[in-house]
């Protein structure tokens, strides 16, 4: 989700509970996006270390708090606090407290379900379990409620009747809520409508959304997950479109072992790490040319042409 959701959601529950510490529990609700400057410096000196990628390890119960913390301690000094009211011309003071940093831990929890709402979701108990959890109920950010956000803020920012403020958070609330479900509605239509479909060669289906909350990428794949049947499934027009089938692994040429052995190595490469963390589906496709293995990865959901790569295993590595 966006910064704007992460930022309005916690502040508009601690003002309904008439919390004085709304700005805090706010700040704490966008930390954990911090980890864009990870991906930026660890992530791309070490990509290996994915869990330093965006959406990594400040998405954690635990590091979620870690995060929370310093961010509120250092934005809670004085100068600091000091600088930010200087440039937003308004007087905030922010309180480094057992109690702050509480509610700055539950504008991280907050922030947490929001993004596992969203497709790739997020990796709640790291450093225990790496794996990531997600709803897949939204895509990335809504854009609609991105320009919303920023209406409300600036409603919050000005100085006017409180009435307005109230109204405009009820307002956000209340898409915000819609849009979940009718999002989580439409899914579970989606998986009605296409499981009659499934048959002997595909029996599995997974839903996930895209940018339109009406279509749906619908993956078919069979038991062993050697095959995928995929579509874009739109439910106003009920019907799929823009259907492709791709092989979980295709080798070209060489034989099956030693395209084996190079895809064993290649998976050691940063980059394929990367893309196998960002991808539900990776596809493979290994072709043997003269003295080495030229090896494509690539994910069927997450766009098959910005979040391919290809690696080069020579013959000499097997
Ligand atoms: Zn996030």
């Amino acid at each position: 989700m966006d910064l704007i959701t992460h930022f309005l959601v916690p502040y508009i529950i601690l003002a309904a509970v008439r919390s004085k510490n709304k700005l805090e529990g706010a700040l704490g609700g966008i930390s954990p996006d911090i980890d864009v400057i990870f991906a930026f410096t660890v992530g791309i000196i070490f990509p290996q270390y994915v869990i330093f990628s965006h959406r990594g390890i400040t998405h954690s119960l635990i590091f979620g708090f870690i995060t929370s913390t310093i961010f509120l301690y250092f934005i809670s000094r004085k100068q600091v606090t000091e600088f930010i009211n200087r440039v937003i011309k308004r007087d905030i003071s922010l309180k480094f407290t057992k109690k702050t940093v509480g509610i700055a831990y539950f504008g991280v929890i907050i922030h947490l379900l929001l993004d596992y709402l969203t497709y790739l979701g997020i990796p709640l108990f790291y450093p225990f379990i790496i794996t990531r959890y997600s709803a897949e109920i939204y895509y990335f950010a809504d854009y609609f409620m991105m320009i919303l956000g920023i209406f409300v803020i600036l409603v919050l920012y000005l100085n006017i009747n409180k009435n307005y403020k109230k109204a405009a958070m009820v307002i956000f609330m209340i898409f915000l809520i819609s849009f979940g479900g009718i999002r989580a509605y439409e899914k579970s239509d989606v998986i009605n409508s296409e499981t009659p479909t499934l048959n002997g060669n595909f029996s599995l289906i997974a839903v996930y959304p895209t940018r339109d909350m009406f279509t749906w990428k619908v993956v078919k794949s069979d038991a062993q997950n050697s095959i995928y049947f995929v579509s874009d499934y739109n439910t106003i027009k009920k019907q799929g479109s823009n259907i492709k089938i791709f092989k979980s692994l295709s080798i070209k040429n060489g034989s099956y072992r030693s395209a084996q052995n190079a895809i064993k190595i290649a998976n050691t490469y940063p980059g394929v790490k990367k893309l196998k963390w960002n991808s539900y589906y990776t596809i493979i496709e290994a072709e043997f040319n003269s003295s080495q293995w030229d090896i494509t990865y690539f994910d069927i959901y997450t766009n098959e042409i910005t979040n391919k790569i290809k690696v080069i295993v020579p013959l000499n590595e097997n």
